[in-house]
């Protein structure tokens, strides 16, 4: 299935491609960035590989931090309405850390979640819902 996203203006489309029985889970990251881009506890991701991802419609500004781990991320965001569409972690290869909840088909929002990252930037009273890394190599 080509699954369907885009962000909260409309102005970028995008699609990712599964392998039907292929559906991998969600990955919670409580990294810093990650609040500071959303304003949120954590972000909800899905890693997927780059040749399966499309941007179908508009195109993304590209924005570069350093993360934890020394190594750059890429992260890319509609000029517009500054939705971040899904981010390139050098460290992860071949692969986009992609925020699954913008996905409009509900059942890939509502995958397992199968594990989670930085750990140690946890907020107190989030529950632990998945094996926790505390410090990845990936950031
Ligand atoms: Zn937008
Ligand atoms: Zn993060």
């Amino acid at each position: 299935m080509d699954a369907q996203a885009h962000c909260l203006c409309g102005e970028l489309q995008w699609t990712a491609h599964f392998s039907k029985g292929k559906m991998p889970g969600q990955v919670l990251c409580h990294c810093m960035p990650c609040k500071m881009f959303g304003g949120g506890e954590y972000t909800v991701n899905m890693m997927v590989p780059k040749s399966d991802v499309k941007m179908t419609k508009g195109t993304p500004k590209v924005y570069t931090y350093t993360g934890e781990s020394g190594n750059p991320v890429d992260c890319f965001y509609c000029p517009n309405c500054t939705t971040h569409a899904y981010h390139h972690e050098k460290v992860l290869g071949d692969r986009y850390t992609m925020h699954s909840l913008l996905f409009e088909d509900d059942t890939l929002k509502h995958r397992p979640i199968e594990m989670e990252l930085f750990g140690k930037h946890r907020m107190p009273y989030q529950p632990e819902i998945a094996k926790t890394y505390e410090v990845t190599d990936n950031s």
